[in-house]
């Protein structure tokens, strides 16, 4: 086989283990930084306070009103804060609406990022900030935006509810599966994709059982890093233009909308790139799509879009959405081919 390809690692510290949040402080000195201004959603406002207390002075203050898909007066009244208390650096503890803010203050200021990640969105380890001003969504990639330290302790992920854990490890899964056939895909950004989908894939049968089982809270952690991180170095196809779409125009929630829409999009493209995709029929079992559902169903996943409140009557405007500026992918599709992917994705239909 003749292979051409690019790679090129990602410079941040990845700094993993049960405990390893405690090496905060640490990391804060190794980035030569004195005072951190710690972030939170209003939900984990208490930890972002724990934290910064077990900071000291190292800690210069909390801001506590992280939100779904950054908007940007709350990056400002975040930057308020920040110029206020002198901050130079930021610690954002939580999943990745709070990862999102510390880097639209890194975009704004460059000031150093440490993230401990508290979901498996994987938004720590990519150079990509999606923020929202009027009620529209843009994003942005800039090297400034990726965070220098992620410390990933899952011990602080046994608390992250047994329906969160589950659409959210979906969601990191996504970002590995559409990582295999990406066009500027690498040979280790599909050893990547492939490890992290078949320790998420281990991870979360237990997890519903066992969600405290902190050897699989570690395994799900882990996936979540390695998809995330193809996340950040690889193109996503029709999968993320179709979430992205649902998220943008019609308010659905993040992870529960990957989860539901993951079996169909990549069984509709396993259609044409089936060796690329062997990965997920080989880890699943059967074919990608039909494996993928099984394996959702078998988690308690949410299977339809209806369950998650969208109407029939938005399919149309959402495939006509989806398809006006579509992201380049594996298997070429029109308007049609997408609503009728929304229909099954709506109705929960169980791809081939
Ligand atoms: P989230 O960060 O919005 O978290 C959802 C809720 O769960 C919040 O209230 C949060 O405080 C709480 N929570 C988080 N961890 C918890 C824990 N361990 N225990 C208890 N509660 C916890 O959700 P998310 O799915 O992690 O992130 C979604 C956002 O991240 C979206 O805005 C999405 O666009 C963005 N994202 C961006 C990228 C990127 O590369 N730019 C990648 C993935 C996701």
């Amino acid at each position: 086989m003749t292979r051409t390809f690019t790679y090129s690692g990602s410079p941040a510290h990845i700094v993993f283990g049960n405990g390893a949040s405690t090496e905060v402080g640490t990391w804060i000195e190794k980035l030569g930084c004195k005072r951190a201004l710690v972030l939170s959603t209003p939900h984990q406002a208490a930890d972002g306070e724990a934290l910064a207390k077990r900071l000291g002075p190292l800690a210069a203050g909390t801001f506590s009103g992280a939100a779904m898909h950054t908007p940007v007066e709350v990056t400002e009244a975040a930057m308020s804060k920040a110029q206020e208390v002198k901050a130079d650096c930021v610690v954002a503890l939580g999943g990745g609406s709070t990862t999102g803010l510390g880097k639209a203050i890194a975009y704004r200021t460059d000031l150093p990022q440490i993230v401990i990640p508290t979901t498996y969105a994987g938004s720590e380890v990519t150079p990509i900030l999606g923020q929202t001003e009027n009620g529209e969504k843009t994003t942005v990639r800039d090297a400034k935006i990726l965070p220098e330290v992620v410390i990933y302790d899952p011990e602080l992920t046994i608390g992250l509810p047994v329906a969160m854990s589950v659409t959210s490890g979906l969601n990191a899964m996504a970002h590995a599966a559409e990582a295999l056939y990406a066009r500027d895909r690498n040979p280790i950004s599909t050893l990547m994709a492939t490890e992290g989908l078949r320790a998420l894939k281990a991870a979360l049968p237990v997890l519903i059982k066992e969600p405290k089982n902190l050897d699989a809270r570690g395994d799900a952690l882990y996936g979540a890093w390695l998809c995330g991180t193809v996340l950040g170095t690889v193109g996503m196809a029709l999968h993320h233009k179709i979430c992205h779409t649902l998220g943008g125009s019609f308010d659905m929630p993040h992870a529960e909308t990957h989860a539901v829409m993951l079996p169909h999009t990549i069984g509709f493209n396993a259609v044409a790139v089936p060796d690329l995709l062997k990965p997920v029929a080989d880890i699943f079992g059967g074919s990608a799509g039909g494996g993928l559902h099984d394996f959702a169903k078998s988690v308690s996943a949410p299977l339809t879009l209806k369950e998650l409140g969208l109407k029939q009557s938005d399919l149309d405007r959402a495939a006509e959405i989806a398809t006006k500026n579509p992201y380049w992918n594996p298997r070429p599709f029109d308007r049609a081919a997408i609503r009728a992917l929304l229909q099954d994705a709506w109705e929960g239909r169980r791809p081939q």
